[in-house]
């Protein structure tokens, strides 16, 4: 007799909002509540544990619960901020313990992680990264994330990858000073969604695909590309979050530029013939963050660290 899988519950914590998911994978979402990130983490935290509470109530126990949460997090077990938003350049939000928060509300193992990494494992079991052992998710909404997955395995070092701030070249003439609170034109200060409007003056859904601006985004990408591409050769590049995914004209400009960029250096099969599959959307849209949280979930019901 098949066994039923156990339900799973998921929190994706963003820059704009937060997403609970309560189900086992793709095919089967029970229940689903998106609420918005407010600058009082405590309240945004509170209301996040009562829609859980609700969804239990509603859908029955969980064997465990993923929280996918934007950073810099604290990831090394054993350290005293372990579970912690480091210092963010999201107002209200430095210092939170949002793994603590939950642990403490609910007697459910806790898994955590980046949202990119874990978006990027949920994009490797249900998505669009599915078999593939080395590639990058990348996230161009509120801020721009990057998780990497080396050997089948989430590559976190000393720390996690902060790739959306590398330091990005542009023409001499170009002096907008970028929206990065800390390093001013970084990647997230060229080509986040604030960044974007900065810039604009418009919200990014209103400024129109023709838009110069769109230019700078796709290049700046673009050599987010080139570093991840020189650095461990992925298989895939997922490009996703609110910006990229509403705007599907900036992955042939960020593949163009990339070709470009890398300027016939490393012959790839995934850049020679490959690159509309090498630069792609991800298979899960904008479920790969929430997803993400629920393959935490699975991993801490299995014992197992993200
Ligand atoms: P979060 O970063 O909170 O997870 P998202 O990934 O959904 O959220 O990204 C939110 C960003 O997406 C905002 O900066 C918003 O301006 C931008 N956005 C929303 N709709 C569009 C659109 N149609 N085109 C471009 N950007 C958009
Ligand atoms: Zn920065």
């Amino acid at each position: 007799m098949a066994t039923e899988a156990a339900l799973l519950a998921g929190v994706e914590l963003g820059g704009t909002k937060c997403v609970c998911l309560v189900g086992t994978g793709p095919a089967d979402i029970r229940g689903r509540v998106s609420l918005p990130t407010l600058s009082d983490a405590n309240a945004t935290l509170t209301r996040l544990a009562q829609a859980l509470g609700d969804l239990r109530a509603a859908h029955g126990p969980f064997a465990a619960i993923g929280l996918a949460s934007f950073g810099p997090l604290e990831l090394r077990r054993g350290c005293a901020g372990y579970g912690r938003i480091e210092r963010t350049p999201k107002e209200g939000w430095s210092g939170v313990d949002v793994r603590g928060f939950f642990a403490q509300r609910f007697a459910e193992p806790v898994g955590l992680s980046t949202d990119v990494i874990a978006a990027a494992l949920a994009e490797g079991r249900w998505g669009a990264a599915r078999d593939l052992r080395d590639y990058a998710y990348v996230t161009v909404g509120t801020g721009v994330g990057v998780g990497l997955i080396a050997g089948g395995q989430p590559l976190i070092g000393g720390h996690h990858p902060e790739l959306g701030h590398i330091r990005i070249a542009r023409p001499a003439e170009d002096r907008w000073p970028g929206s990065c609170r800390f390093h001013g034109d970084c990647l997230e200060g060229l080509a986040s969604g604030p960044a974007i409007e900065a810039r604009s003056g418009i919200a990014p859904a209103e400024l129109p695909a023709d838009s110069p601006v769109w230019d700078g985004v796709a290049a700046a990408l673009a050599q987010l590309a080139h570093t991840l591409t020189l650095t461990f050769a992925p298989q895939r590049i997922l490009i996703g979050g609110g910006v990229a995914l509403a705007q599907p004209g900036l992955l042939p400009r960020i593949r163009a530029a990339l070709r470009a960029s890398l300027g016939g250096y490393l012959a790839l099969p995934q850049l020679e013939d490959g690159m509309d599959e090498f630069i792609a959307p991800p298979g899960l849209g904008s479920l790969a963050g929430p997803l993400g949280a629920l393959s935490l979930a699975s991993q801490a019901a299995h014992g197992l660290r993200s």
